[in-house]
């Protein structure tokens, strides 16, 4: 499904819907119900790199906290470390 980005004319607020093509585009701004335009050229993928994806501005804050939390969980093993360690003395000498 492909994503777009739109922004409100009037307060300046930019975000990210996912959206069937054949799905309406979207006219109203969810933060202040002025009139937005859909920007082309967004490519899907990248943009869930992006801080807030479908998330407002104001929430992406709070949602890159928690990202943030889970992330660190992917720490090198111990293991690794010793045996590469133990490898280079080795090659050392
Ligand atoms: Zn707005």
């Amino acid at each position: 499904m492909p994503t777009y980005d739109y922004k409100c004319s009037a307060c300046g607020h930019d975000f990210e819907v996912f959206q069937s093509i054949s799905a309406e585009r979207l006219t109203e701004c969810p933060e202040c119900g002025g009139a937005v335009e859909r920007l082309i050229g967004a490519g899907a993928g990248f943009l869930f790199k992006g801080s807030g994806f479908y998330q407002t501005d104001c929430r992406s804050s709070d949602y890159n906290k928690a990202a943030k939390a889970d992330k660190p969980t992917a720490s090198p093993p111990k293991k690794d470390e010793k045996s590469a360690s133990k490898k280079d003395a080795k090659k050392a000498q």
